[in-house]
């Protein structure tokens, strides 16, 4: 995986407009680029390959396994995103005209994404793969808030949380 300086990346941020005091502003971290990954499958909605570090894999197949005993299909959606992929998810809003606070608000800046890990994963289930506020709504979502600590995974960014991102029911990362 292609690895960024700090330097590399404030270059990146100014370029896309990202004010400077972003981590210290909004709490939300530099994320260490994974080295080694596995794939876990291809994403539900638009086939793209999804990929892990290889224990946070572990931990997945280990937790769908579990959710499917339950009558519960966990479906990935998303997992390792490179700064470069970020980056272009944010060059795309731009172009279509959003501000780069709006944008803030609901995507991390480039080297800040806990994507970038490959501990990450959006989850989607057979009912909704939109990554929307209504995922909560789901048995698969309710499956998760009781089941997805034991298995290592949190939710990073629920209600009201102090990063200012917006509430993704979707968005679970492995601890270890
Ligand atoms: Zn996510």
């Amino acid at each position: 995986m292609p690895v960024y300086s700090r330097t590399q990346l404030r270059r990146l941020h100014r370029r896309l407009g990202i004010p400077a005091d972003y981590e210290a502003r909004r709490q939300i971290p530099w994320q260490r680029v994974a080295v080694r990954l596995v794939s876990i499958g291809r994403a539900a909605d638009d086939g793209r390959p999804v990929r892990l570090t290889p224990r946070a894999a572990t931990a997945w197949r280990a937790m769908q396994k579990a959710a499917a005993a339950d009558g519960i299909r966990l479906l990935p959606l998303s997992g390792y995103r490179s700064v470069a992929r970020q980056a272009a998810i944010i060059r795309a809003k731009l172009a279509a005209g959003k501000t780069v606070t709006a944008i803030l608000r609901l995507v991390a800046a480039p080297g800040h994404s806990e994507h970038h890990t490959g501990r990450a994963l959006d989850i989607g289930s057979p009912s909704n793969l939109r990554l929307e506020a209504g995922f909560a709504r789901t048995r698969e979502f309710r499956w998760l808030f009781a089941h997805a600590r034991k298995f290592g995974f949190r939710l990073s960014y629920p209600r009201k949380n102090r990063h200012g991102i917006g509430y993704e029911p979707w968005h679970w990362c492995w601890h270890h």
